[in-house]
């Protein structure tokens, strides 16, 4: 990529969360191999973000290479409407032995934010099934779950897009998330602003929807397992669906397969993307319970309302299944342990810093919430400058690197997010 690439991109192409008339620089990559990502110039970054929480086992993998090539060389894309293939079969038989057992239908669809929405009409369409009507959703202030509509509805008020579409999105109920860290002492309290909503409205809420543990985008917040459990028990006691929103934790990243194994719970409903394909291409599912498929499917429409046109796509659907054979057969569990580890030593002592208001680590999760607001463009550029990958926002500073990472990178990361912290004010 030459200068005028690089214009051209920064005149027409639009970047996530990104202003078109005052761009902050896209830095040109150009190949990535196992941690690191190389710059046009030749420069190699060690990536703290695993693409936003995909790329689980690094990049060009060659078991994951060869598994696209080889469904390439049988058919990259064939409709799903009425036609089934080996990549879709596979995966669904992985994603069915692996997630929690009640879990055994499979929706599969393009990214995260459709896996919501996905979620959110399987809520819908069984309370319709039901002859009730229930259309509105329960949710956690500080979550975070995509950005299409439907999904949107249901993330944070203050902290998302609310504002702006204000009169498209429909009403939402919002409780307040949960006080009580992960290791913190439990407080049973931590659950009384739901008691009360629920108290109250439970009559018309078709679904809680959450992140389990770990609030991602919405400010990292990193909760206590029976925060959890009592929420599973409560829409139990009231009939209530539970949709667990484990794009971002799944598949190992917070020290678990699934964040709801922290909790030994099962959700009605499961949505699953990000590190689904290993970090390959998009992909995401939405799992549910025989109960739940059946009720909608037995419902007045006889099935259920969605089908995209790339649905099961086979180059997605195999590169998903290596790569979920890949982790299965890898220690992940020490690998992660590992990581944690070394998260906690590095990583912990930087709370005493006078600029620090928190440190969190969980998994392959490693979070420093500033007491202001960071320039993301300057600090991104002392870390490139650094030789490491990482996109800070808002105040956090935080990180979730591919689980190949090794000691000797992930202590350049972490070292680098220390040497950033005094310049990370605005
Ligand atoms: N849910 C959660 C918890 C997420 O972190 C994200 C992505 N940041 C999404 C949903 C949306 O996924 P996608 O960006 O693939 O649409």
């Amino acid at each position: 990529m030459n200068s005028h690439d690089i214009a051209f991109d920064s005149q027409h192409i639009w970047h996530p969360y990104t202003s078109m008339s005052h761009p902050i620089p896209a830095y040109p990559i150009v190949a990535a191999q196992g941690v690191e990502l190389e710059m046009a110039d030749g420069k190699k970054l060690i990536d703290g973000m695993a693409s936003w929480w995909s790329a689980i086992h690094g990049y060009n993998h060659p078991e994951l290479n060869q598994a696209v090539i080889s469904q390439l060389n049988q058919m990259s894309h064939v409709m799903f409407g009425g036609i089934t293939h080996p990549p879709a079969v596979n995966l669904c038989r992985q994603l069915v032995a692996m997630t929690p057992e009640p879990l055994e239908c499979i929706f599969l669809a393009d990214s995260g934010s459709v896996a919501v929405e996905v979620a959110l009409k399987m809520a819908l369409q069984y309370w319709q099934s039901r002859g009730e009507k229930r259309q509105r959703i329960l949710t956690l202030r500080h979550g975070y779950h995509g950005d299409t509509f439907g999904a949107m509805a249901v993330c944070d008020p203050d902290n998302s897009m609310h504002g702006l579409y204000k009169g498209y999105l429909p009403p939402h109920i919002f409780v307040d998330a949960p006080q009580c860290g992960f290791y913190d002492e439990w407080e049973p309290s931590d659950l009384e602003p739901l008691i009360r909503e629920l108290t109250k409205n439970h009559r018309e809420i078709a679904a809680i929807i959450l992140e389990p543990i770990v609030q991602g985008a919405g400010g990292m917040r990193i909760y206590h397992p029976e925060y959890l459990k009592g929420v599973r028990q409560l829409c139990n006691e009231y009939g209530i669906l539970l949709i667990a929103d484990e794009i971002a934790t799944g598949f190992g990243r917070t020290g678990k397969l699934f964040a709801c194994h922290h909790a030994n719970i099962s959700p009605d409903i499961m949505c699953l993307g990000k590190a689904l394909t290993g970090g390959y291409m998009t992909l995401s599912a939405t799992l549910t319970t025989r109960h739940v498929a059946e009720t909608i499917s037995n419902g007045e429409a006889g099935c259920f309302m969605h089908g995209p046109t790339f649905m099961g796509n086979p180059l997605a659907c195999a590169v998903a299944d290596a790569s979920l054979t890949l982790l299965l057969n890898s220690p992940w569990q020490q690998t992660i342990a590992n990581i944690e580890q070394q998260l906690k030593t590095e990583l912990l002592p930087l709370a005493s810093h006078s600029a620090v208001a928190d440190v969190r680590v969980l998994g392959a999760i490693g979070v420093i919430e500033m007491k202001q607001p960071v320039n993301t463009a300057a600090l991104q550029k002392v870390f490139v400058e650094n030789g490491v990958w990482v996109r800070p926002f808002g105040k956090l500073i935080y990180i979730m690197p591919p689980y190949i990472i090794t000691p000797e990178q992930l202590t350049k990361v972490t070292d680098t997010m220390a040497k950033v912290l005094g310049q990370s004010i605005k």
